[in-house]
């Protein structure tokens, strides 16, 4: 039963109400980011209207009224992650700082010339891009252990690359690009086996599923407030306090150190303040921590329950079309998204025709173009779902890319697939 959630809890998300047109909007770029609850708004005004002040430093009321909800918002997180410890929670900027932080800090400490680092052919640019240019700065190789046809990661094929000479590995939980669902417990235990520790790229998983990293025995794990309801701007970084503990400081500032003279070497906090140099998005901590607590008032059952039916209806309703070609193999464990290409028709041009029908897609190659390139198509036209969609929408879709014609991009720019930076 779904009835719970899609059309019922359009409500709360006042930014559906907005029109482009006739239609209601319909969203279905989730991926790129979710849209906000009224809560989670609340949260943010509410601290802006009631907490504000600078968190860690001032010996006043206010701001350790604003201290305690800025902690209360990393106990939440703790929480929702099941982690052991609050200091095991960093806020970041988002995903993408997450992967940076720890690049910047274990990556440069462990990873030497000669040196390998493991990452899956299916990475997001920004779970890619970072473990690249440590391997061209330090000397060392990057390995990259290709997805199946499927979209998924053989966790048999990613154990073979598990050799003496590499130092960590970097695996999605979730691929952005065809939702599939990676087995990064078992890919972990088997790294651990090879004395390899683990990042999981949680960008995509957190808003699908709970997520526990002591199950999954993650070293670190990354993901983004904005695409689980929260509010752009703020990230996590969850890392094993034995790793944290050990990490040099990343950027250093103010909140880094609690004493300093010229003469002796820098003493710098324990994590996570070390790794938190300067005055924190607190504001989005709190968000961060009402959306969390958003989602666990619907329930994750339902949230897991509503994303299958709607995964495996567009799957089913697109799929039947004649000239679509589902990518990757959505339906077999659904994590909130379908992509699919049209035959002879440029990606770009049926997502114009989805926005003309009050739709908004993504359709490109969703910062992952050597992937892409892996299903042999331009790029993909990505439904990424949230708790507010519904069937109904699916089927507006459906009907809509049953007319979808030939355009400008498929005439007059076939091959052009970097409308914007991936
Ligand atoms: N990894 C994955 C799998 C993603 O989908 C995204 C966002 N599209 C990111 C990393 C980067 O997240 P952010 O832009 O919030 O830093």
């Amino acid at each position: 039963d779904t009835r719970r959630l899609g059309a019922a809890v359009h409500a709360d998300f006042p930014i559906l109400a907005r029109r482009f047109g006739p239609d209601p909007l319909v969203y279905l770029d989730n991926a790129a980011t979710s849209q906000k609850p009224r809560p989670v708004l609340d949260a943010i005004l509410g601290y802006y209207t009631e907490a504000n002040s600078n968190v860690g430093r001032g010996y006043y009321q206010l701001s350790m009224a604003a201290t305690d909800v800025y902690e209360g918002a990393r106990a939440a997180v703790r929480r929702a992650l099941n982690a052991a410890h609050p200091e095991e929670i960093v806020f970041t900027a988002g995903t993408t700082a997450s992967v940076n932080l720890v690049v910047d800090t274990f990556g440069r400490a462990k990873v030497h010339e000669g040196d390998q680092v493991v990452v899956t052919g299916m990475e997001h640019n920004s779970n890619l891009l970072p473990w690249r240019r440590l391997c061209e700065t330090t000397g060392a190789d990057l390995v990259v252990v290709p997805a199946e046809s499927t979209g998924r990661v053989n966790p048999a094929r990613f154990a073979k690359a598990l050799g003496p000479r590499v130092r960590i590995a970097a695996v999605a939980h979730v691929s952005n690009v065809v939702g599939t669902v990676n087995p990064v417990r078992r890919m972990i235990a088997d790294a651990h086996r090879a004395g390899i520790p683990v990042l999981v790229d949680g960008a995509q998983a957190v808003p699908h599923r709970r997520v526990d990293v002591r199950d999954l025995d993650a070293d670190f794990y990354c993901f983004s407030a904005h695409k689980v309801y929260g509010p752009m701007g703020t990230g996590v970084l969850y890392g094993k306090r034995e790793l944290l503990s050990r990490l040099e400081p990343y950027q250093v500032g103010g909140g880094t150190v609690k004493g300093m003279t010229f003469e002796e070497p820098v003493a710098y906090v324990p994590a996570p303040a070390r790794l938190e140099a300067g005055t924190p998005n607190v504001a989005g901590a709190v968000g961060l921590a009402a959306a969390l607590s958003y989602v666990d008032g619907l329930g994750w059952d339902e949230v897991r329950r509503h994303d299958a039916t709607l995964v495996r209806t567009a799957a089913e309703m697109l799929g039947s079309l004649p000239r679509v070609r589902i990518i990757g193999d959505p339906a077999a464990e659904p994590s909130g998204i379908v992509s699919f290409a049209v035959d002879g028709i440029h990606p770009y041009d049926v997502g114009g025709h989805l926005d003309r029908h009050g739709v908004a897609v993504r359709s490109g190659v969703h910062c992952a173009n050597v992937f892409v390139d892996s299903f042999g198509v331009l790029g993909t036209v990505r439904l990424s779902f949230a708790v507010y969609n519904t069937e109904a929408e699916i089927d507006l879709v459906r009907r809509a890319v049953a007319t979808v014609e030939p355009g400008f991009w498929t005439t007059e720019h076939p091959e052009e697939r970097f409308l914007e930076a991936g």
